[in-house]
């Protein structure tokens, strides 16, 4: 109110100055009607307009400090006015944003880059983990607020994910890219592009050979291993060790009677009588069938009756045991949990484990008994173990592969509990290594993605798997989660309209989730996958880059393959010594 008043006499004040030179002018133009000196007439005019301008700038100033007074209370104005408004204006509920804000932001600002050469380098590749499984999967295990282990990582990028003639690419093209460092053809591996599908003659060439990470690891002194809950002959670990230009050659059952004659080998047997498989340390995951003919078949641990199943009378896994005993090498067979966790690292240097006929079994419904299969988290925990025991460095890859399968089955809640088995993982890898950390690159990465959808718009914090809304158009509810394509598509009723989800229990382990696209499964996606590092040259993963550029920054970090010439490393960047 009493601005109000002050500006209202400001402007009377005003007023009244500006008639009285005109109240003057007129007087004194009725008293003299004789002509006026122009002089005279001139310096009344410079007067009045003297006495104008004064006072429109007193009233410019009188506004403005109206206006100021008004528009920041004086309480909210100390010190040169330098308080964050934002801050004091927020209830208590809502500074959390402004706080984390902050937190980040320190973070963000005291970032070094760890640039010492990495002794060691753990990969996680999460199959099939594009990026709104990742999402989906953290609001189900730790709500919207929450974190995965590696989302906390200081470092990360994009990777393009299309393979050499496929804009979505197959797990063995993107697996190849990831290890090999060169984008190759839809479904075939550790060859490079110029190898058809399914070109025996063409893949036997050896300077069509991509060398995996794996591969220049070993050539360099290093221990080597991978860990998988999927087929150890499966597409992502057979690009780190064999060379074959179509992945359903798991077994000599899946290849062509041609290829055989030919030459080529099926992948099991490269894994166990070539050298780049004979040399990893670890081998860990399923696969019995594609090693061991005739494996007998059981409700705890079934024949995969989609992929090849040996029946050449082969026993690789006694094959391998046989040779390593012929080496006089410290090496042992583990096929159940128990067994592997009664491993002695330190007198251990070779693992074979092969824990089922074909993939592992879901987390969900695996047996945690002794004789049951072992979770990604004990396999990794123990490859570890054996491969730290020689302090010479090592390359470990491990892969949470039953995200994929779920996916591509369309079940969406399998597919994120996997996710968040995977991330149990990576946690106690993190905890394992403590201070190894400094010289170690921990990386975590998809090969490519999934269709899986976030539908809008249901309300923060309701059930991952629950209802969105009802659809505008006709009605029905929806589910937040679907896929672009799955079996059974939108799952018609009887009147070909889309079935109203809440028939059933969208909860269940075996629910589908709807897709736009019916068709015999869920197929992958191709939108860009997330990559995080921590440790030893994590900085290198910055952008957006091509799968293809993971093995080039690995073989960097570790100084090994093409990097081998510390020369050449260090023309790239100043690298200090181990
Ligand atoms: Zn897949």
């Amino acid at each position: 109110m009493a601005t109000d008043r002050k500006r209202v006499s400001a402007v009377n004040s005003t007023s009244s100055s500006l008639e009285l030179p005109m109240d003057n002018y007129s007087q004194s133009s009725q008293a003299d009607l004789k002509p006026r000196k122009p002089r005279v007439y001139r310096s009344k005019v410079f007067i009045i307009a003297v006495s104008f301008s004064s006072v429109l700038l007193l009233i410019m100033i009188s506004a403005f400090a109206v206006h100021y007074t008004v528009g920041f209370p004086s309480s909210s104005l100390p010190n040169g006015g330098e308080k964050d408004a934002l801050t004091m204006a927020l209830p208590p509920e809502q500074r959390v944003w402004v706080e984390e804000g902050i937190s980040e932001l320190r973070n963000a600002v005291e970032r070094k880059d760890n640039k010492r050469r990495a002794k060691n380098v753990i990969l996680f590749v999460g199959d099939g983990m594009g990026p709104n499984t990742v999402t989906a999967a953290r609001i189900m295990g730790f709500k919207e607020e929450g974190l995965m282990s590696w989302e906390k990582f200081p470092d990360m990028g994009l990777l393009k994910t299309y393979c050499a003639n496929k804009q979505v690419p197959d797990s063995f093209s993107t697996a190849t890219a990831l290890f090999s460092g060169v984008k190759v053809n839809y479904e075939t591996g550790g060859v490079d592009s110029s190898v058809p599908l399914g070109d025996c003659a063409a893949s036997l060439n050896p300077d069509r050979h991509v060398q995996s990470i794996l591969k220049m690891a070993q050539d360099d002194g290093k221990l080597t291993g991978f860990v998988t809950n999927t087929r150890v002959t499966h597409a992502t670990p057979a690009a780190l060790y064999a060379h074959t230009p179509d992945r359903r050659w798991e077994c000599e059952q899946k290849m062509p009677a041609a290829a055989t004659v030919e030459g080529c080998r099926d992948i099991a047997r490269q894994l166990i009588e070539e050298p780049t498989g004979q040399k990893i340390n670890v081998i860990m995951g399923g696969g019995r069938q594609m090693l061991v003919s005739n494996v007998t078949d059981s409700e705890a641990d079934p024949i995969d009756t989609w992929s090849c199943k040996s029946n050449d009378g082969r026993d690789l896994i006694q094959q391998w045991a046989n040779i390593k005993a012929a080496n006089n090498e410290a090496a042992v067979v583990v096929q159940n949990s128990g067994e592997l966790d009664a491993i002695n690292a330190q007198d251990t240097d070779y693992v074979l484990g092969i824990f089922a006929n074909g993939h592992l079994k879901y987390e969900h419904e695996r047996d945690t008994s002794p004789s049951g299969m072992p979770s990604l988290k004990q396999m990794t925990l123990k490859a570890l173990q054996v491969l730290r025991s020689k302090n010479q460095g090592f390359l470990l890859v491990v892969e949470g592969g039953m995200i994929d399968q779920a996916h591509h089955r369309g079940t969406a809640r399998k597919a994120l509990n996997e996710v968040l088995a995977f991330n149990d993982a990576i946690n106690a890898t993190l905890q394992a290594l403590g201070n190894d950390l400094q010289d170690t690159l921990v990386i975590v990465t998809a090969d490519h993605s999934h269709t899986l959808t976030i539908n809008g718009h249901a309300s923060k914090g309701s059930n991952i798997f629950g209802v969105a809304g009802n659809s505008k158009t006709e009605g029905t509810p929806y589910t937040t989660l679907t896929y672009g394509t799955t079996y059974q598509g939108f799952q018609p009723d009887a009147n070909g309209l889309r079935k109203d989800p809440t028939l059933e229990d969208t909860n269940d382990w075996e629910y589908m989730q709807q897709g736009a696209i019916n068709t015999d499964e869920n197929y992958h996606g191709g939108s860009d996958v997330t990559i995080h590092a921590v440790g030893a040259m994590s900085y290198l993963f910055h952008g957006v880059h091509e799968q293809s550029y993971v093995a080039h920054a690995i073989t960097y970090a570790l100084r090994i393959g093409r990097f081998r010439d510390s020369s050449i490393a260090e023309s790239l960047a100043d690298l200090l010594p181990l």
